[in-house]
């Protein structure tokens, strides 16, 4: 089913089919249970075992490892999709890719071969950055992999952890230590099961309230060896990849949040009737249509453009914090117009719109916050890179 905002996109055949698979899963599944799991902060433990089923786990992992890779574009429509039917179970899907990519990436072929099948067989994955006093400045971080004879021990408290209480796997940046001295930062891979490392408190969220996010701790976790991704004290060339990949998915999290809410508030403006009119019929209606329409349009074409590069292996750094700054206050400020054209009942938690709004802050926020990917953007333009 063609809409507005996927005109022109070109998608194959086995791409085509897997995408009508979604939207059914969409239709049926997911949207209709968003505001009792969001209302109830229930995790959406059937979704993802739904999601599993029709193999969507398999879509970020390359051929050789058995998943079924496929474009930038096709992955990023389908994230959309499902964001735009349920914002929190589109964060748990995302995530999970976010915390199997630096593996797909950096991994040792072993590494590879141990734990990327894992995730097709439905296991929950995450990316663990942020701690009290390391936020969008990630090297303040002060987990600590101090080198043994024959692995690390981890120790540190990290939060915000999305589904870091549920994740079978997570991918952990900590600095690491070798004779009293810090060589740098590196990431490893922690399975739920490590001795010495506990989830704890779980956050009480304005919005994606069916997601969990949560701390996790490490007291003492010994990790082997080849737990280890990349060499010591490559890590920061890996965080900064791994929120390039990120950062394209949380805009297309962004667009599908920005098109559900235009959706609501095209519909209510319709039906609603003051002035002797249906409101859609007042200019003033309109031009806020017409202003959201454009936001969602530019926002989307801005992250198709960022697929096509990624799908081409060209740079897209600056493009992606582009599209990821740009679909963010596009899904926050179409979203807030939804309220808006809803008037009152906007702001009654009977209506979607009232949701959507929560849901679509975040997005400003995680994966660096707005202000971030202006310094990202800025740095490119005014730094050592060149176009
Ligand atoms: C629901 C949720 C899920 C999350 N999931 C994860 C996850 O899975 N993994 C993970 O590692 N993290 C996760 N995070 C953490 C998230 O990435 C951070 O919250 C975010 O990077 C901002 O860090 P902070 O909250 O410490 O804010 P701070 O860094 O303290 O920023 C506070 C304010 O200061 C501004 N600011 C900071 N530095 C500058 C600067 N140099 N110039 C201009 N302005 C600046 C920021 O833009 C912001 O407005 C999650 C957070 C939430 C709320």
């Amino acid at each position: 089913m063609k809409t507005f905002f996927n005109k022109g996109i070109i998608l194959n055949k086995e791409e085509q089919m897997i995408l009508k698979t979604v939207r059914e899963l969409c239709r049926k599944q997911i949207a209709p249970k968003a505001a009792e799991i969001d209302e109830q902060e229930i995790f959406p433990w059937e979704n993802m075992e739904k999601i599993n089923e029709i193999g969507l786990n398999s879509l970020f992992i390359p051929q050789e490892y058995g998943g079924d890779l496929i474009s930038k574009t096709a992955w990023l429509l389908i994230l959309k999709e499902i964001s735009k039917a349920c914002a929190s179970t589109g964060i748990i899907f995302a995530t999970t890719s976010h915390g199997c990519h630096p593996i797909v990436q950096f991994g040792t072929e072993e590494q590879k071969k141990k734990f990327l099948p894992r995730f097709i067989d439905g296991a929950l994955g995450g990316i663990s950055i942020t701690e009290a006093d390391a936020g969008s400045d990630a090297n303040a971080m002060t987990t600590v992999a101090e080198k043994t004879d024959d692995g690390y021990v981890l120790n540190g408290t990290k939060i915000f952890v999305s589904t870091g209480d549920v994740a079978d796997i997570l991918t952990v940046f900590a600095k690491v230590k070798h004779n009293n001295e810090i060589l740098g930062l590196s990431p490893f891979i922690i399975t739920k099961d490590m001795a010495g490392f506990a989830s704890g408190k779980k956050e009480k969220k304005m919005g994606l309230r069916a997601s969990s996010t949560a701390e996790i701790t490490f007291n003492n976790c010994h990790v082997p060896d080849d737990h280890m991704l990349g060499n010591p004290g490559d890590g920061f060339k890996i965080l900064l990849h791994a929120l390039n990949y990120s950062r394209p998915n949380i805009a297309a999290q962004a667009a599908g949040i920005a098109e559900a809410a235009f959706d609501e508030a095209v519909a209510y403006a319709n039906q609603r009737v003051q002035f002797g009119k249906p409101i859609i019929k007042h200019q003033g209606v309109q031009f806020m249509i017409a202003q959201m329409a454009t936001r969602i349009q530019a926002a989307w074409r801005m992250i198709l453009h960022v697929a096509d590069l990624m799908d081409k292996g060209e740079d897209f750094s600056a493009e992606a914090s582009m599209a990821k700054f740009f679909a963010s206050e596009t899904a926050e400020s179409v979203a807030s117009d939804a309220v808006q054209i809803h008037g009152g009942y906007g702001y009654c938690r009977e209506y979607p719109v009232e949701r959507i709004y929560r849901d679509s802050k975040i997005t400003q926020i995680y994966e660096g916050t707005s202000q971030i990917q202006k310094i990202v953007i800025g740095r490119y333009f005014t730094g050592k890179k060149k176009w």
